[in-house]
């Protein structure tokens, strides 16, 4: 398989690292994941990885706790994420480097832009904890920006579904699904594939966003070959 893209910034939800568990880690499901991650890294691309948290927590889901608060706890359930991914991938024997944006020094590397690039650029992963460092913020805008700050060519965005739908396709079974969009799109018809902040990042910054199923992790290697199992969003 060839690979399209030189460095990517993979997304991956917290959902997709708790199998069919749902909530917490599913340690099979993490390693098929890092398997999946391998085999991109043993074709040369530069891997980036930017985890979300909401197999353990949600910020805007926390009830009637402060919501700074809350989303401090949202972001420390990102690192936990992080380092069961790189666990994962040094068990493969995979170099990787786990940073976060919140300076936590005894577990990771505080995220530091120059350095991240020069892990890439000496085939390490790296794994980025803390989302952006800032409550009221996603993961998904944590890619977005990361994504920019490293110079990815492109965000895999792996998810519970296979792409973007013009409406929920487990309520509706006559969903249609979009093989390419633009963020103007996603951004005039609220489709749910990001958030607004997310998507307007990517848009000014002309970054793409593939959106595919990670039911099966072997679609990350796939994706990363350009084959056409999700959709694309594009300026
Ligand atoms: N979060 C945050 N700032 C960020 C990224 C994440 O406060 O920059 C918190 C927020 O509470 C969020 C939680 O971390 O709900 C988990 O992230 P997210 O919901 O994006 O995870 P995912 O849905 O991708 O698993």
């Amino acid at each position: 398989m060839q690979p399209k893209y030189k460095r990517i910034l993979l997304k991956l939800s917290g959902e997709s690292l708790a199998g069919g568990d749902k909530h917490g880690i599913n340690n099979e499901t993490v390693l098929s994941i890092g398997r999946a991650i391998k085999a991109c890294a043993d074709m040369g691309v530069e891997i980036g990885i930017v985890v979300g948290g909401g197999n353990f927590w949600r910020g805007r889901s926390s009830g009637s706790m402060d919501r700074t608060r809350a989303d401090h706890v949202g972001m420390l359930a990102t690192v936990m994420n992080a380092l069961c991914v790189a666990d994962a991938l040094e068990q493969m024997e995979v170099p990787v480097r786990v940073q976060t944006a919140i300076s936590m020094q005894q577990v990771a590397e505080p995220y530091i832009r120059n350095r991240a690039v020069r892990h890439l650029e000496k085939g390490r992963v790296v794994v980025f904890g803390c989302g952006t460092g800032n409550p009221f913020f996603s993961t998904d805008t944590a890619a977005a920006l990361r994504a920019a700050e490293i110079d990815a060519d492109i965000i895999l965005k792996a998810t519970m579904v296979d792409g973007v739908y013009d409406s929920d396709p487990h309520k509706n079974p006559s969903a249609k699904k979009y093989t390419e969009l633009t963020f103007s799109d996603v951004l005039n018809q609220s489709l749910q594939v990001m958030d607004s902040t997310a998507a307007s990042l990517c848009r000014d910054n002309k970054l793409p966003i593939y959106v595919f199923s990670i039911e099966d992790p072997d679609n990350i290697p796939r994706a990363v070959c350009g084959e056409p199992i999700g959709t694309i969003v594009r300026s």
